[in-house]
């Protein structure tokens, strides 16, 4: 592949007009659309991208790969499958879609599974050259790294067993064991904001869901979207119990100070809203769930 520098309006365009070219994406069985088989390539790549002044484009240009975080565990989201290692679901295709913007085909590019509690800092380590995995803006994070985005917007909601009647939303945990995830913003609200019975916290939200199964905990708590990846695998045995309670702005987390790359990647989802919606109707809608394309503020 072959990156000449142009300028970065002569990139997006070849962007956004060749976009969602095929689609071999999706957890394999959330949606109907997401396990078409036969997609090749899924992005035309860019081959006219400047983003002078970027260290960190300069990293990727440097080793002629990108370094992406993800999540591997949340179906429709971030899911990678134990069998084929193929990596599915609407983060991972916006972080495709990113990395084909900046030049680089899915051949070039490196995932690496990081759970939510070590986002910050392989971000700040360097170990990635961005984070896309239902990823919080919050101010503290941003004392470390920066955002683009948001490119969505959920919000806090609670998982139970399908036959449980008792808990109906976050005032009804009283004497319940709530699971949620190190270093998640849910865990943090659960505890700050409401009065569960108790609190457990895994690594992964997938943890979480097999102590649930097994009676070990009572409700899970964390972003809706990613509770109803969740039921769309098991309707029989999982629900959503009430209404969200906080609002999620998923960003893409990347290095403090590139804003060079930060104003790359807000353009190119401003600019991309039929690709945003391919896989908005690919990846999430045939879970139930419902959203628009946010503006970008970061
Ligand atoms: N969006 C929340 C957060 O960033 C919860 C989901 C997650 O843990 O990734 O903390």
């Amino acid at each position: 592949m072959r990156i000449t520098r142009l300028t970065a309006g002569i990139g997006l365009a070849a962007v956004a007009v060749l976009g969602l070219t095929a689609c071999n994406s999706g957890s394999p069985t959330v949606g109907g659309g997401a396990t078409e088989e036969g997609g090749d390539a899924l992005w035309e790549v860019a081959t006219d991208v400047s983003l002078e002044g970027s260290p960190t484009y300069d990293r990727m240009v440097e080793r002629d790969k990108v370094v992406i975080g993800v999540k591997n565990d949340q179906p429709g989201l971030g899911y990678e499958d134990a069998v084929s290692g193929e990596r599915t679901g609407f983060d991972v295709d916006i972080a495709r879609w990113i990395a084909a913007s900046l030049g680089f085909d899915e051949s070039q590019i490196e995932y690496q599974t990081i759970p939510s509690a070590n986002r910050e800092q392989a971000i700040v380590n360097g170990d990635i050259d961005y984070y896309v995995g239902t990823y919080s803006i919050t101010d503290s994070r941003k004392q470390q790294i920066d955002f683009a985005g948001p490119y969505f917007i959920t919000g806090q909601g609670l998982l139970v067993a399908a036959d449980d009647d008792s808990i109906t939303g976050p005032d009804d945990l009283a004497g319940k064991v709530v699971c949620s995830v190190t270093g998640s913003t849910p865990l943090q609200r659960i505890r700050d904001e409401y009065a569960p019975g108790d609190t457990v916290e895994n690594d992964t939200y997938s943890q979480c869901v097999e102590q649930l199964k097994q009676g070990q905990v009572d409700a899970i708590t964390t972003d809706e979207a990613i509770l109803a990846g969740y039921v769309a695998l098991e309707p029989d045995a999982l629900k959503i119990a009430g209404e969200p309670f906080s609002e999620e702005r998923y960003g893409v987390g990347l290095p403090k100070g590139d804003t060079v790359l930060k104003d790359h990647i807000n353009a190119l989802l401003t600019d991309g809203g039929d690709v945003w919606t391919s896989l908005f109707d690919t990846h999430l809608a045939p879970a139930g769930i419902s959203g628009e394309q946010p503006s970008v503020d970061q």
